[in-house]
Parts: C-alpha cells; sequence; structure tokens
C-alpha cells in the first residue's frame, strides 16, 4: 500500500530516491579502504587492538586444540561492529588484487577433519583420506630412512587463517601485499581447502623451515618427499621461482590423488 502513495506523489518518490542514495554512499563510506603496500597509521593502531583483544580467544582455543577449527562467528565475537567491518573488507581482498595469481579456492561451510597426531605443537585436523596417505607415506619414510614427519600445521578454518594472516603482518611491516607472499588470504590457502588439503611438514628435530627453507630443503626427509611424495598423492604446491608469487615452502605439500605422478 505504501508503494501505490509513493508512486502518486512524485516528490515522495524523489524524496526516497535522495534517501535511498544517501544511504547508499554513506553505506559506501563505511566500508574500510585498506592500503594494501602499507596499512595507514590509524590501521596500524586498530590492527594492534584487535590482535590484543584475539589473543585470549586464540589462546583459550589453543588449549582446546580448536584453534584450527575456529568459526567466523567465534572470531567476531570479541571484536566491536566498526573492527569486524574492517575484518570483512580483508575478507573481500583477492589474491588478484596484490599481483599475486593465488587460486581462490573459496570456503566449505563444514570440513570433515578427523584429528591427527601425535604432535608437539597444536591439535591438527586432516580429512580422513589426506590423513590415511599421510600414515602411508611416514610408514614408507619410516622404513627407508628411519624417520618421519610431523603435521605442523594441516586443516585450518578460514577464520583462523585470517587470524594468522593478521598475526604475521607486523612481521612484514604491515603490508598487505609482503604478507601474502607467506600468508594465503582466508580462501585462498590449501589448508583451507579440503578438496586440496595442504600439510606443512616438521621433522622430529623441531626443523619447519620457516625462516630458513634452505634448512627444510636439505634434510633427508626433504629429498625423500621430492622422489615418493607423488607415489602418495602428494605434490609440492610452491617451488623455488613458482608462478604464483609466492615463496618457496618445501616443507608445504598438497593431497592431490587424482594427478599423474611426476
Ligand atoms: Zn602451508
Amino acid at each position: 500500500m505504501k508503494l501505490s502513495v509513493h508512486t502518486a506523489r512524485p516528490s515522495g518518490s524523489l524524496l526516497a530516491a535522495v534517501g535511498l542514495l544517501f544511504l547508499w554512499v554513506t553505506a559506501a563510506a563505511a566500508v574500510p579502504s585498506l592500503n594494501v603496500e602499507r596499512l595507514s597509521p590509524e590501521d596500524v593502531t586498530r590492527l594492534q587492538t584487535i590482535l590484543q583483544r584475539l589473543e585470549p580467544l586464540i589462546a583459550s582455543h589453543k588449549q582446546l586444540g580448536t584453534a584450527n577449527l575456529l568459526t567466523w562467528d567465534e572470531l567476531y565475537q570479541p571484536l566491536a561492529e566498526e573492527e569486524r567491518a574492517w575484518l570483512d573488507a580483508f575478507r573481500a581482498l583477492k589474491g588478484t588484487d596484490l599481483g599475486a595469481t593465488s587460486h581462490y579456492f573459496g570456503e566449505l561451510t563444514e570440513p570433515d577433519v578427523v584429528p591427527v597426531g601425535p604432535t608437539t605443537l597444536d591439535a591438527q585436523f586432516l580429512p580422513r583420506d589426506v590423513a590415511d596417505a599421510y600414515e602411508a607415506m611416514m610408514q614408507a619414510m619410516e622404513r627407508d630412512l628411519g624417520k618421519h614427519l610431523l603435521v605442523e600445521s594441516g586443516y585450518r578454518s578460514p577464520a583462523y587463517q585470517l587470524y594468522l594472516f593478521l598475526f604475521y603482518m607486523p612481521k612484514h611491516d604491515y603490508s598487505i601485499r609482503e604478507t601474502n607472499r607467506f600468508v594465503a588470504l582466508p580462501g585462498h590457502s590449501e589448508h583451507g581447502y579440503p578438496p586440496r588439503q595442504a600439510i606443512d611438514f616438521i621433522n622430529q628435530e623441531g626443523i619447519n623451515g620457516e625462516d630458513k627453507p634452505e634448512e627444510f630443503e636439505a634434510l633427508p626427509e626433504y629429498q625423500w618427499l621430492q622422489q615418493h611424495a607423488n607415489e602418495f598423492g602428494f605434490f609440492l604446491s610452491y617451488p623455488r621461482d613458482n608462478p604464483h608469487h609466492t615463496a618457496f615452502e618445501p616443507w608445504h605439500w598438497h593431497y592431490e590423488p587424482t594427478r599423474p605422478a611426476n
């Protein structure tokens, strides 16, 4: 009924149109814009505040062993409205906005994952078939080398992926573009996409290559992976000078059982 009143009164519909335009402009202004080269000083402060606010939440989830399964609701819960909007701006970013060619995999709402272990680190999860393939591969490595690799990082929910992205930004001078070379944006990580599940390996002595990839590259375990991982369906995702503008990650292998071995 109200609609017909408006159509009968041109000045009313003009007012409505102006009102809508005003709403659209203010809504657009409310979406924070991010400087991808380096966060503005205000955004650096905002990031620091958000990380502080999230710290107890992440610590308790780590203790419970559920950090890798963190949901969006859980991540947003401790934050103010304006901080949530700021995270939304990150979620809207695409790798292609950053000159990277990283794939956008999307997000699966209910990943079907099982715990893997034991690890000395945070509790880790993998899809069942990936966990089975990992176990089989490690039995073979153990047989050949008398060593095996642990899962340092398996499945990570997109919400936890965003937390990690934010957590690592200070290390990369608050540059979104630079951080993205080392940590994928949510929806862009093989860790958050079970159909192409990634595992980050760490050896039994705790070498993971995080700060020095050459250290992991020099391990006999890595040489063994290069020779045999394909037989078990695992492939190195980011070799040296890969076309994705992603740093060399000798520890990061994804499961793709339908792909022929190299
Ligand atoms: Zn990884």
